[in-house]
């Protein structure tokens, strides 16, 4: 199978997951969402509130580890057969204005500029593309506005500017650097270009031409040599260089520009069958060339990141998985005590504050583990919305001469259990207080 057909597969199943995953729930959570809106993250299908936004922290060091791992491993591989500015391209150029429209002769040859004239194909293959930028964008927004909502949303478009606003400007985006920027994005705007040097070694696996085979093109004042035709199996033929969408030759050494398309190696491959030989492009490292040995895969930099991507791949989870699904905040009263009105209970106030991070209401209560304690104040469960967030002054009690003696001006650590009362065994929390007790003999 070439490249080509591969990567194709690829664009399809990331284009596929990418429209996809924003519409599996489980329990009404999402698996990403960034929601501003609820001012909450949901993540492995589990809500967290903007109190407790460490995932998106994990995330990070995740999503960094892992561009440092697999720049490593396969150089500018994101670029060539993940990145969305790639299929955005891939999309307009070759299936739009190339396949469909006939604005270029063919796409083996990408240095040849679009035909003349043509205004109407032209005109079509804009407005085709507009309408996929328009879903791209959307799609992107549906990561922080969920699509169940986005649709009722864009109902109402006076209520939802900003909506539209973010909708528009994400398609402008899309537009901008597909129609106009071109390669030069990848070039020029993309910020991973730049970093991604610092992260080869002669063992990360990219597009090479192997000058042993093929004969040495270009002198090392970077000039093409002009005869000796004979001194090697590259034809110069140039169908690599026809091909290539940044417009480099491959065959004059690794550029920042390559992208690890790997069309010149396809399209070298064509030429070379015809002479029974391997494609002299191939997808392989430095070291594997110069000494003929096979890519060394597992060294000591893609083991190290393997190792702490692993690690906090297993934190997140395991954090995600035990995450609780009501907070609660206990805040004591100014007062240390203070005596009922008939003196018989002695009576410490506390401020509690219960979120309901859950993606369902539910009525909400607790309990005080120690017998001897009673509550006051609240007498009755009280409802939370999603999200919502309620302060209760609490009154916890106990009778004067229960435990006066033992206590005797010392606090006694007392466990509050909260709980959802439709499902107490599931969404619970319990937090340690302290009850204030006076001293014996300042109460006679
Ligand atoms: S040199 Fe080859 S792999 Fe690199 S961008 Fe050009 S065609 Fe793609
Ligand atoms: S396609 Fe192959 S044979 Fe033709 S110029 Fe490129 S490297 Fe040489």
């Amino acid at each position: 199978m070439t490249y080509k057909k591969m990567r194709y597969i690829g664009f399809s199943l990331i284009t596929f997951v990418s429209l996809v995953l924003p519409w599996i729930t489980v329990d009404g959570k999402h698996f990403f969402l960034l929601s501003f809106d609820k001012k909450q993250l949901q993540l492995f299908f589990t809500t967290f509130n903007m109190s407790e936004l460490w995932p998106m922290l994990f995330l990070l060091i995740i999503l960094f580890l892992g561009i440092f791992f697999v720049t490593t491993l396969g150089g500018r591989v994101w670029c060539g057969w993940a990145c969305p500015q790639t299929i955005f391209r891939t999309i307009y150029r070759d299936l739009l204005q190339t396949k469909i429209f006939g604005l270029y002769k063919s796409v083996d040859n990408k240095q040849k500029p679009i035909a003349k004239g043509k205004w109407i194909q032209k005109i079509l293959a804009f407005l085709i593309f507009n309408i996929f930028a328009i879903a791209a964008a959307a799609d992107l927004l549906w990561y922080f506005i969920p699509p169940e909502d986005f649709f009722v949303y864009i109902l109402d478009p006076l209520e939802n500017r900003i909506t539209f606003v973010v909708w528009f400007i994400f398609t402008t985006l899309i537009m901008a650097s597909a129609v106009f920027i071109k390669e030069n994005f990848c070039t020029y705007v993309c910020p991973y270009v730049r970093i991604q040097s610092t992260m080869l070694d002669n063992d990360t696996v990219q597009t090479i031409y192997d000058p042993v085979r093929g004969g040495v093109i270009y002198g090392s004042d970077k000039q093409k040599i002009t005869g000796n035709k004979d001194e090697g199996e590259c034809t110069r033929c140039d169908a690599c260089v026809r091909v290539c969408p940044t417009h480099i030759d491959i065959r004059a050494g690794m550029q920042l520009e390559c992208i690890n398309c790997l069309e010149c190696s396809d399209a070298c491959e064509k030429v070379m069958k015809r002479l029974s030989l391997p494609s002299l492009v191939r997808w392989t490292s430095p070291n594997s060339v110069q000494n003929n040995e096979k890519v060394k895969v597992i060294r000591f930099r893609t083991v190290a990141y393997s190792i702490a991507i692993t690690i906090a791949l297993v934190a997140l989870l395991s954090m995600s998985t035990t995450k609780k699904s009501m907070i609660l905040n206990i805040n004591r009263g100014t007062e240390l005590f203070h005596l009922s009105k008939d003196k018989a209970n002695i009576e410490n106030t506390y401020k509690f504050k219960f979120e309901n991070i859950d993606s369902k209401e539910h009525m909400f209560y607790f309990e005080v583990l120690n017998p001897e304690i009673t509550i006051k104040t609240p007498s009755e469960p009280f409802k939370l919305r999603v999200g919502e967030v309620k302060s209760k002054v609490v009154i916890l009690s106990t009778d004067i001469n229960s435990s006066l003696k033992t206590q005797n001006g010392k606090p006694l650590p007392v466990t509050i259990r909260a709980f959802a009362t439709d499902s107490k065994e599931k969404i619970y929390i319990e937090k340690e207080a302290a009850f204030i007790y006076p001293k014996a003999d300042s109460i006679r």
